[in-house]
């Protein structure tokens, strides 16, 4: 048993901690992953924002949206996909995470890959991407690269994606993303049609 300082995890949700205090002052509530605890695909964003604050879930706002369309796109649902972030705890102002808040979080991720255990990890931007990859990452350059992470003992196939949101300030980058997670989806075997059958389904 740990105490709340050091966070307490059930399963795949942290249900406390406050090894962050500005994380702890700006939170209205700890934003854990979503989805199939033995989904083949996850998607790790970098970190709560107002929406996401405010619902309890990850990626509910914009770029949600233009997540939830990608995944449409490629055949998939909302539903057949686990979805994360590298910092549960939305920091103020929309600030990106400080490398000890990656640090304190990341045992917690850690934890829910392991126990996921997917085929594939899509890291959604830099942050995510970087602190899998723990070098620096030019995401546009490297969108849709295939490479090896560790996480702890283990270690997972990921593909590099641009952030969704990039979709919405630079229209270029769309098609980077849409055509990443059909990428994705087809690595991770999980790739349909549209009309719900596999892709690969005759092979
Ligand atoms: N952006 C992220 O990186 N994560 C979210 O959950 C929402 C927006």
């Amino acid at each position: 048993m740990t105490s709340a300082d050091d966070g307490t995890m059930e399963g795949l949700a942290v249900t406390s901690c406050e090894r962050c205090p500005e994380l702890v002052e700006s939170r209205s509530q700890i934003v854990n992953g979503t989805g199939p605890e033995d989904a083949d695909l996850v998607f790790l964003g970098e970190a709560p924002g107002a929406n996401e604050d405010d619902q309890g879930e990850p990626f509910v706002g914009r770029s949600g949206s233009v997540l939830d369309e990608a995944l449409r796109d490629a055949g998939l649902a909302r539903a057949d996909v686990r979805i994360t972030n590298c910092v549960r705890c939305r920091p103020p102002e929309n600030r990106n995470p400080t490398s000890a808040e990656l640090a304190n979080c990341r045992g917690y991720l850690q934890r829910e890959l392991a126990l996921v255990d997917p085929e594939l990890v899509v890291t959604l931007g830099k942050v995510p991407s970087e602190h899998l990859l723990d070098r620096s990452v030019a995401v546009t350059k490297e969108a849709g690269d295939v490479v090896d992470v560790r996480l702890g003992e283990r270690s997972y196939r990921a593909v590099v994606s641009v952030h969704p949101a990039a979709t919405l300030y630079d229209g270029s980058q769309r098609e980077t993303f849409f055509e990443t997670i059909a990428h994705a989806a087809d690595l991770a075997g999980v790739a349909t049609d549209g009309s719900g059958q596999s892709s690969l389904g005759d092979f």
